[in-house]
């Protein structure tokens, strides 16, 4: 027997309009390219998003064509993303951070239709259209003023949906139909497309919106430092219009000072980034001996949480610090860190072991262990093994048939990433699977020396990479990016970890570097690090373990 209840398509367009009519009045605020805070509404975006689905379909695009966007979080962005999924059109996501030529692999690889740019991505344009001879059209977000030089033919966005009707049909299509393409940034080989569906991103936000996820609500203000172009900033993009938070888009400008200024300005309760960017934040604080305003969480996740954020975040500045694991084919979303009834009750002290690990599992998705050979591995907390995850917002194959069948026989996704999983269900990442260090058949994780590293008060940022040695294969070495004006001996760092770890972890050298590279996601770029390693010999006799 079949339920009686409404079948209605889980269709991403319904959450925008949701957020229109419900949350109408709600603001959406962006930094634009010139550093001006511009303001507009839900009901305003959405509105302009409707002029940008007619302008789309007066090109011609149909449903399934790939339109692009290579721009920041701002209100412009986020029309064109609602006003091409709407009319069941394909939003891909370029990341301008990557290089021309990854960008030019990936455009083509898509078959990009049109690509609807920020001005400040023009030279980048200039480089890369001549490589891309599927886009028919350029559109800048900006209005004819803002308007960049360039030698190939644009549009403004502003004149291109002026003369557009407010009205445009969307939806009534299929839930599986593609939204979204997401290029993961390749750390590994090319980069491969992850092709969202309505249906799972739709689900995907529902999950998240959960108390024990992100728990965003119709009072939060969210600046959303994550990029859009990073996995649907972690989903906000779909999240934030179901409950009508307030959005605060940052544009470019992602230093600490400019970001502090917009959590002071527009009350910011809730933000979403990666690690490196609270490092930046807490720095300016610390020189500006500012506060954070009205701002009670964040989720940090993308990479490891180093403990002296957490603890820094909520004991000088009463910031509630919640880890988030995910990757670009998890939608991205998957577990979260925050505390069961039994850790809640603990003092903080003791909560932070679990803050440190990557979290528990939202429902609707299943995880587990294996071995090389695909066995499972128990639940203990102790045994590490390959992390493998199944569920409705977990890719299921690449864009093209890159990479082949990506499941095994139980239709588990290989997430590349080496973990424990303790008796409560806490997921904690050793390493990734090609960063873990490999020392005399025993497995050193680079993510946890980095997090104990970095807590050093001279530290800006660390990264730990395993090098060649005769005797134990891999050794670990740390690199030291200091903060400005510091100077320290390797021996400050060595005698700061003894004790910290095991004695066998300790690394073999201490480089100090001018400079830690952070890939296009912001993200310590470990494979950088290594080709600029190249050629390093250890300093040692043979005997460090
Ligand atoms: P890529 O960086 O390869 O493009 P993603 O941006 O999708 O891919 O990053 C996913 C990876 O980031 C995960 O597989 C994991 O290794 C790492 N990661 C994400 N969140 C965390 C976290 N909280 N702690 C440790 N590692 C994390």
């Amino acid at each position: 027997m079949q339920g009686l209840m409404q079948d209605v398509p889980l269709t991403l367009d319904r959450l925008f309009d949701h957020a229109a009519r419900w949350h109408g009045a709600r603001e959406i605020v962006s930094r634009d390219a010139d550093g001006r805070v511009s303001r507009t509404t839900y009901a305003g975006a959405h509105a302009r998003a409707k002029q940008v689905s007619n302008a789309l379909r007066a090109m011609g695009v149909r449903e399934g064509e790939r339109v692009a966007t290579l721009a920041w979080n701002g209100a412009r962005h986020l029309e064109a993303w609602y006003g091409a999924i709407g009319i069941g059109a394909v939003l891909h996501t370029l990341n301008p951070r990557l290089f021309p030529e990854q960008i030019a692999y990936i455009a083509n690889h898509a078959q990009d239709r049109m690509i609807l740019a920020d001005p400040g991505c023009a030279p980048l344009l200039e480089t890369l259209l001549p490589q891309v001879p599927s886009v028919r059209d350029v559109i800048f977000l900006c209005d004819e003023a803002g308007m960049p030089r360039t030698s190939f033919a644009a549009r403004d966005y502003e004149s291109w949906i002026a003369d557009q009707s407010q009205q445009a049909a969307w939806g009534g299509f299929d839930e599986r139909l593609a939204a979204g393409l997401c290029y993961t940034s390749g750390t590994t080989g090319n980069p491969k497309g992850v092709l969202y569906g309505h249906r799972s991103n739709y689900i995907h936000a529902l999950m998240t919106l959960q108390v024990d996820a992100l728990a965003l609500s119709a009072r939060d203000t969210v600046l959303l430092v994550v990029p859009m172009y990073h996995a649907n900033a972690w989903g906000v993009v779909y999240s934030a219009p179901c409950v009508g938070a307030k959005l605060v888009l940052p544009g470019q400008r992602l230093d600490g000072a400019s970001l502090h200024e917009l959590i002071l300005s527009e009350g910011v309760t809730y933000s979403a980034a990666v690690p490196t960017v609270w490092q930046m934040i807490l720095a300016h604080l610390k020189e500006t001996k500012g506060n954070l305003g009205k701002l009670e969480r964040v989720t940090i996740g993308g990479a490891a949480c180093p403990e002296s954020i957490i603890r820094t975040l909520h004991d000088e500045y009463g910031v509630d610090v919640i880890q988030g694991w995910g990757m670009t084919e998890t939608s991205p979303l998957a577990t979260v860190s925050h505390p069961t009834a039994e850790i809640a009750a603990l003092p903080f002290d003791q909560q932070v072991p679990f803050k440190l690990k990557q979290g528990r599992l939202l429902c609707n998705l299943d995880l587990k262990l294996t071995d090389d050979e695909g066995r499972r591995l128990p639940h203990d907390g102790k045994t590490f093994g390959r992390l493998k995850i199944k569920g409705e917002t977990i890719a299921s194959g690449y864009f093209g048939g890159e990479g082949g069948d990506v499941l095994d026989e139980e239709g588990f996704f290989d997430t590349g990433d080496v973990s424990t999983i303790d008796a409560r269900g806490y997921m904690q990442i050793t390493d990734r699977a090609k960063d873990v260090i490999k020392s005399g058949g025993e497995w050193i994780s680079s993510i946890d020396l980095e997090n104990i590293a970095v807590g050093h008060p001279k530290a800006h940022l660390c990264a730990v990479i395993g090098v060649t040695h005769p005797k134990w294969d891999e050794r670990p070495i740390l690199l030291v990016q200091l903060k400005p004006g510091e100077s320290a001996e390797k021996r400050d760092f060595i005698d700061f970890l003894d004790g910290k770890i095991a004695k066998w972890w300790m690394p073999d050298d201490v480089v100090f570097v001018d400079e830690i590279p952070l890939g296009a996601t912001g993200k310590i770029d470990k494979k950088l690090i290594r080709q600029r390693m190249q050629g390093y010999a250890l300093p040692f006799d043979g005997t460090s373990r």
